[in-house]
C-alpha cells in the first residue's frame, strides 16, 4: 500500500500521471483509460499499448461489441495501484504501458477497415511495442494477426473460444467467424501449433487445429488443460487470442453469440496462469458487447484478462 499522500491526485500531471507506476484516482471517477494508463500516442520508451478496435459490424447474431473497449476500460478502473493479484506487484513498476485510444476508420467503406487496423497495428510493432487489442468482433483478428505475422512469422495461435471460427470467407465478406481460415490461407498461424479451448459449437473445418472442447475441460482439469497447450504451442511466438463467449454465459452475458457451457472466469484465469510464460508477441480480448452485460460482469472479465497479460509480461521482464 502507497502512503496516502502519494495516491491523492497529482498537481504536476493532473490527468494522467507519470508513465510508469500504479493509479492515482478513484475506482468510481477519473479520465477512464485502460488501467489508468496515459492516453498517448508517443511511443518512445513504450514496452506495452494497449489499443481499442470498435468494430462490430462483422457480427452475425448481436451487435455491439464496438462499444467493448470502452466497457473494458471503464471496468478496468477497479485494478488501482495496489499489488495486481496474483503477482504480487505492480506490474506498471516494470513495464510501461499506455493506452493508444482507438482505431480509427470509416465505418462506411467497411472494405477499407482491414486495412485501416493492419496498417495501425503494424505501425504500433514497427516501434517495437506489444500491442493488446480490444475488440470488437472476432473479424479483428484477423488483420492483427496479419500485422504480427508480418513482424515475427507463423504464430502459435492460442484461442479460447465457444467457436472455432473456421467458416468459409471471401474477401468481400466480413464475418467474425471465419478469421482463422482466413489466417490459415495465409499461412499466418501455424495450425500444428495452435489450439483452441472452450470449443462447444460445430464448425465445418479444424485445419489440424487441436481443439479442447468444453465437453472435456472438467475431465481434464486445469493442469490438464495447461499441459496440453504447452506442448502444443510449445516455445516459439505466440498470440493469445481471447474471445470472451469461451466464458459461459453466467460470467460473460455480454457478448454476440453466447453458448450455454463454458468455462468459468476462475478457471479461463487459472489456465491463462499457466501458459504466463510462453513467448507472447501479442493478444486481444474480443466480442465484448455492454448492452447485453449486468452490472459490468462481462467488462470485468474481460479486463482481468487483461489485466492478467499484462501482469504476465511484467514478471516476464522481472525474471529477465
Ligand atoms: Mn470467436
Ligand atoms: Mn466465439
Amino acid at each position: 500500500m502507497k502512503p496516502e499522500s502519494s495516491r491523492l491526485p497529482h498537481t504536476d500531471n493532473a490527468v494522467f500521471g507519470p508513465l510508469r507506476g500504479g493509479a492515482q484516482e478513484p475506482t468510481y471517477g477519473g479520465v477512464l483509460s485502460f488501467m489508468r494508463r496515459r492516453y498517448s500516442r508517443d511511443l518512445v520508451g513504450v514496452d506495452v499499448v494497449v489499443w481499442g478496435i470498435p468494430f462490430d459490424a462483422a457480427t452475425s447474431n448481436r451487435p455491439g461489441a464496438r462499444f467493448g473497449p470502452q466497457a473494458i476500460r471503464r471496468a478496468s478502473a477497479i485494478f488501482d495501484g495496489d499489488p495486481q493479484y496474483p503477482f504480487g506487484m505492480d506490474p506498471f513498476e516494470h513495464l510501461s504501458v499506455i493506452d493508444y485510444g482507438d482505431c480509427g476508420f470509416d465505418y462506411a467503406r467497411p472494405l477499407e477497415i482491414r486495412p485501416a487496423i493492419k496498417s495501425q497495428a503494424a505501425a504500433i510493432l514497427d516501434a517495437g511495442a506489444h500491442l493488446v487489442s480490444l475488440g470488437g468482433d472476432h473479424f479483428v483478428t484477423f488483420p492483427l494477426l496479419e500485422a504480427h505475422a508480418a513482424r515475427h512469422g507463423p504464430l502459435a495461435l492460442v484461442q479460447f473460444d465457444a467457436h472455432q471460427d473456421t467458416w468459409n470467407d471471401d474477401e468481400q465478406r466480413l464475418g467474425h467467424g471465419s478469421f482463422i481460415t482466413r489466417a490459415v490461407r495465409r499461412g499466418l498461424i501455424d495450425p500444428a501449433r495452435s489450439i483452441q479451448i472452450g470449443i462447444r459449437t460445430h464448425a465445418p473445418a479444424d485445419y489440424g487445429i487441436e481443439t479442447i472442447d468444453a465437453g472435456s475441460i472438467d475431465a481434464l482439469g486445469i493442469a490438464g488443460i495447461v499441459a496440453r497447450i504447452r506442448e502444443r504451442a510449445g516455445q516459439g511466438a505466440a498470440y493469445l487470442s481471447f474471445d470472451i463467449d469461451c466464458l459461459d454465459p453466467a460470467f460473460a452475458p455480454g457478448t454476440g453469440t453466447p453458448v450455454s457451457g463454458g468455462l468459468s472466469a476462475r478457471e479461463a484465469f487459472a489456465v491463462l496462469g499457466g501458459i504466463a510464460d510462453l513467448d507472447w508477441r501479442g493478444m486481444d480480448v474480443v466480442e465484448v458487447a455492454p448492452a447485453y452485460d449486468h452490472a459490468d460482469i462481462t467488462a470485468i472479465a474481460a479486463a482481468t484478462v487483461v489485466q492478467r497479460h499484462i501482469g504476465a509480461l511484467a514478471m516476464q521482464r522481472q525474471a529477465r
